[in-house]
């Protein structure tokens, strides 16, 4: 769909009244939920089908390109259900420049950021730099580990080099994200698989940076979330509770409806466990059953508005 027949979709579903409907501010979880992990889908409805079949509130749409009139359009039919990050290749001069006009125009953040290059060179560098200069968050994602023959790595060397640029970079406000991240709770991971399963040992380099480091949070999303979440009952629920101010819930999940339709982790056959599951129930389900409803509701909810300075 290019972008006129985009805007001409949206305004004809903007007449239908039950398409922007705003949800009532408690539902089936027991509290509203915003999912920070969202990648926004071509067609209008779609989007909303997602957050409404899956009992979501609001959601963040990650974003690449030029995507202002398609997401102004959303909003717009949709009042209060999304905000909105964007992302542009950092391997490209004008990186910085397309980033700013971004910001300039709305975004909320930067991301997903997702490309082939070192989680500490300089591409990715100079826009850790730029995201604290403008003061919004970069929600990054970290991956040594194929899905499938020939796919490459994404924000490499997380658990050898990222310290040091939580230490460099102190004022920009960090979003970790996917398998590197997520695996790297456990002391013992080497990179021996996407999504490494059985009991966690204690002691992990992202349990010991979220506590050491004000400017690191981490997104839930994904099998990968999920999957480290999943491990480890009672490791799950002193994680939540210790780092309660510093995780976001997210789905990055793609299944159609909220229920598990279509495919749900697209593209990932590592990530089979939740094939015709829908990663946002699966993890809300998760963080319900570990979590108390006061540190549900900061997971799901109170942390990403304080994070957005936006009002819950
Ligand atoms: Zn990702
Ligand atoms: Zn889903």
């Amino acid at each position: 769909m290019n972008r006129r027949e985009f805007l001409e979709t949206v305004t004809a579903a903007a007449v239908v009244p039950a398409f922007g409907r705003q949800q009532a501010s408690s539902n089936e979880w027991g509290s509203p939920v915003f999912d920070l992990h969202f990648h926004l889908r071509p067609q209008p409805a779609s989007n909303l089908a997602h957050l409404d079949g899956a009992g979501v509130t609001k959601a963040n749409l990650l974003t690449r390109g030029d995507v202002v009139a398609q997401v102004k359009a959303l909003e717009a039919a949709t009042p209060g259900r999304f905000t909105w990050f964007n992302s542009y290749d950092v391997t490209r001069p004008d990186a910085e420049q397309v980033l700013t006009q971004a910001a300039k125009a709305g975004a909320q953040g930067f991301g997903e950021m997702k490309f082939h290059v070192a989680a500490d060179g300089p591409e990715l560098r100079r826009i850790y730099g730029l995201a604290a200069e403008l003061h919004v968050p970069i929600l990054v994602h970290f991956q040594e580990v194929d899905h499938f023959q020939n796919e490459g790595t994404w924000s490499t060397g997380f658990a050898r080099t990222f310290e040091s640029i939580l230490k460099a970079y102190p004022k920009t406000t960090f979003i970790a994200h996917a398998d590197a991240f997520w695996a790297n709770v456990s002391a013992d991971y080497h990179d021996e698989a996407a999504y490494p399963s059985g009991p966690i040992k204690r002691g992990g380099v992202t349990d010991k940076w979220l506590g050491d480091y004000p400017n690191l949070f981490g997104d839930m999303s994904a099998n990968s979330g999920n999957n480290a979440m999943s491990r480890d009952p009672e490791f799950t629920a002193d994680f939540l509770k210790r780092h309660q101010n510093k995780l976001f819930f997210g789905s990055d999940c793609s299944c159609s409806d909220g229920h598990g339709g279509a495919v749900s982790q697209n593209n990932n056959p590592a990530a089979s466990r939740l094939a015709g599951k829908c990663v946002a129930r699966e993890t809300l389900g998760l963080l319900k059953r570990s979590a108390s409803p006061d540190i549900f509701q900061k997971i799901t909810w109170g942390n990403v508005h304080t994070l957005l300075k936006i009002p819950a």
